[in-house]
This record gives C-alpha cells, structure tokens and sequence, in this order.
C-alpha cells in the first residue's frame, strides 16, 4: 500500500520504519525544517522493549541509555536536598530504559529504511477519503493520493482535525503546563544530579546527564488563550508564571529558557476519541491518546502503536476496517491505563499545596532504600 505518516515523531518514525519494513511505500512529512530531538530524557518501558527489539534498535537503545531519575533529588528554596526520588516509584520494571529523547530520535532515523521518503516543512491541509483512496493536498501546493493515511502528528495533529474535528473537543485540559529547554550554564562536569524545586503549583527544576543540563518547569494555570505555534508567547507565559520568584536558581533557570531557540512548552493535555480510526485514516501515538509527560508513557505507547498496526495491517491485508479496529482494540487498554498513570505523576512531581508537597517529601524519604 502507498502509505502517507503525518509526523516525524518517535510514533512517525517507529511507522516508517515498521510499515515499510512490512513492504508499504512510504511518505512521511514533517510541519518542521528538521527532526525535533529536543526535550528531555523519555523511557522505553515494559513491552515496548521488546518492541525496540523486534525493531533491531535494541542494542542502540542500550548503547545510549542513562540513569538519570535514578538521582532525582527535591531540595527546598535554599537548594538544600529535603527528599529522594528512588526510580522504582515510576519504572515498570527493571529493564526499563532512560534515554535522552535526541538520542532515540537519531537511532530511529537512523533505522528509517532509505526508501521511505521523508519530506520536512511539509504538512497536510485538505484530506479527502472517497472510500478507495485519500486525496491530499499539502502546505507546499502538492497534490498526492494514498491508500491509508496515518496521523503521528502529535497533541495538536492535524490529521485529527481535519477527519475527526476541532481539537478542543477531544482535549482534557490538566489544568498544568510543562517547559523544557537548555541549560548550558548550569551543566557541571562530571555531576548527573537532577534537582527539583517544588512551590505550590510550581516546579522548576534542572537535569543534568551527559554533559548537558535542561531547565525543566511546570505550573498549574487554568487553560491559557496563546497560538501553540508562537514560541515568544510561550516564553512570555512562562517568564510570567515564575515571575518574583528568586528562590535557589530560579532566575536563572527561566533565563536559559528564554534563550533556547527550540523551548519544549506546551499544555499538560489529554486526548481522549471515541475512536482513533475513520475510513482509510489512522491516528497513532500522542494524536490518538496523548497521555502527557506525567504518565511517562508516551514514548512506549508510541513505539508499541506503530508495531500493532503494522502487524494489523500484515494480518488483514486490504482489509481496513479489520486492521485499524484489531489495533485499536489491542492498544487502547493500555493507552488508557497510562491516561489513568498521569494523576499520580502529577501528584508526585507537582503537588498543590506546602501541605501536599511536605506529605511527598515525606513519603519518599520513608520509601527510600536503607
Ligand atoms: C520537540 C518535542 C519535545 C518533547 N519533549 C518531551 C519531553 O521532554 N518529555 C515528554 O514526556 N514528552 C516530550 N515530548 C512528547 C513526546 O515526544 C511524545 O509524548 C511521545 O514521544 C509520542 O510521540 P508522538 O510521535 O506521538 O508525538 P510528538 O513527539 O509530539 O511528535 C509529533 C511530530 O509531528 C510533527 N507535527 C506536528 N504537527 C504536524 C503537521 N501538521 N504536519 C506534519 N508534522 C507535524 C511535530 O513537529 C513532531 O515532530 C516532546 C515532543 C516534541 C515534539
């Protein structure tokens, strides 16, 4: 089948690869100018590695992991340590894997068979699915038709919007937002210590793995009125959000991320559909399910979604509406239950209250190996 991904994410990537592996043509298109590798270190969890395996990328997945949460610590407004966070709180098991996010992009593309066309500052504008083919029409002017459309395009896809509708109406907002960018002034040879901050409603933290550093923030706010694409809005809303607070590095933490160029921000955000397929067009990844960074799941569930409907595909071959509902019926338990995960995250990483975040810090020090 000739097969158009929309997104060259880790589901996009993943798609590419396993569809054509399994013999597809495939099309990716990418709305950006290059791959995004940026964000912070992601986790390839439970079956999702043994999906890397099946992949072949396992040995590299490997080759590039770190133990980053596994020296978490929350400190308090001085900087002063106040509590631990021990990795077996959020893993699944033990050969779950931590991975810068760069580092899984690059293996992925890498892996990308050379015949699969990936095409970047391209996007879909119209779809038109007759029943036998999907007519698309994309940013560039280009016309093309395809058998099986299938949108990896992310939280804010475009392919959902244009088969199944606006995006607020499959969207349950956390009432959080999440901020992630580079910190090169606060990377310290040597040190792998990531730190916490914790204020009500406030996170601001900084990563440190290799030899890099990333400010990270997160903040509860009702949902804010901003264009997703319009990264000075976003820097705005963040300075705005940590403005006056010159507790630890704070300061200096949002002034990194107001230099960074490619800032990860974005709402903390929920999708949830009736159904993740119509006619010839398949979402996959965060565009059917998003679970958010609290669930620490995406990642996986990507890999996983792109494998089963491949392999969904391989087993009904021209029949759609057999494959995309075996997927579907395959993987949404799972993507529900990482949905159900991010409430618990959240709680962990970003509690409400002073009350809520000595209760965490409690609780960890008492869970904390001997
Ligand atoms: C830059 C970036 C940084 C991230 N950082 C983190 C992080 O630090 N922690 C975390 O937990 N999760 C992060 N995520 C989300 C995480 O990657 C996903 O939850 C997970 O990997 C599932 O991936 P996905 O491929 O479904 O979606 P995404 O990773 O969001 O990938 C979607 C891709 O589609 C592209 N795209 C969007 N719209 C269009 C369009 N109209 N046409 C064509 N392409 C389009 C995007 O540019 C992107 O490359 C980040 C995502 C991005 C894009």
């Amino acid at each position: 089948m000739r097969i158009l991904v929309s997104g060259a994410g880790v589901a996009g990537l993943s798609a590419g690869i396993d569809l054509a592996r399994a013999g597809h043509e495939v099309e990716i298109v990418e709305r950006a100018n290059h791959l995004r590798v940026n964000g912070s270190p992601i986790d390839v969890r439970g079956a999702a590695v043994e999906t890397a395996r099946s992949m072949g990328i396992l040995d590299a997945v490997h080759e590039h992991r770190i133990t980053m949460t596994e020296r978490t610590e929350f400190v308090d407004r001085s900087g002063a340590t106040v509590a631990p966070l021990v990795r077996q709180e959020i893993d699944e098991s033990p050969e779950d894997i931590e991975i810068p996010r760069e580092d899984l992009m690059n293996i992925l593309r890498q892996a990308l068979p050379e015949q699969v066309d990936l095409r970047f500052e391209e996007s879909v504008v119209t779809l038109a699915d007759d029943g036998s083919r999907v007519a698309v029409t994309f940013a560039s002017g280009r016309e093309a038709a395809y058998d099986v459309v299938v949108g990896a395009d992310g939280v804010h896809s475009a392919v959902r919007r244009l088969v199944f509708g606006p995006e607020k109406e499959f969207t349950e907002h956390l009432g959080m937002y999440v901020a992630i960018g580079e910190a090169p002034g606060q990377a310290i040879p040597g040190n792998r210590t990531t730190e916490v901050l914790n204020l009500p409603g406030r996170m601001a933290g900084v990563a440190r793995y290799r030899d890099k550093a990333l400010a990270l923030f997160e903040f509860r706010s009702e949902p804010l009125d901003y264009d997703h694409h319009d990264l000075a809005a976003q820097k705005r809303i963040l300075a705005e959000a940590f403005a006056g607070i010159e507790d630890w590095k704070v300061p200096e933490l949002v002034e990194a991320a107001q230099d960074d160029p490619e800032l990860y921000f974005d709402a903390i955000a929920q999708i949830h559909l009736p159904t993740w397929h119509r006619g010839r067009v398949v979402l996959i990844g965060d565009a059917a399910h998003c679970a958010t960074s609290m669930a620490g799941r995406g990642t996986s569930l990507a890999l996983l979604g792109a494998w089963t409907l491949t392999e969904e595909l391989g087993r009904h071959g021209d029949d759609l509406e057999a494959a995309f509902s075996g997927y579907e019926q395959r993987r949404r338990p799972h993507a529900a239950a990482a949905q159900e995960f991010a409430s618990v995250g959240a709680d962990l990483v970003l509690p409400a209250t002073w009350e809520a975040i000595e209760a965490r810090n409690t609780r960890l020090r008492a869970a904390q190996p001997r």
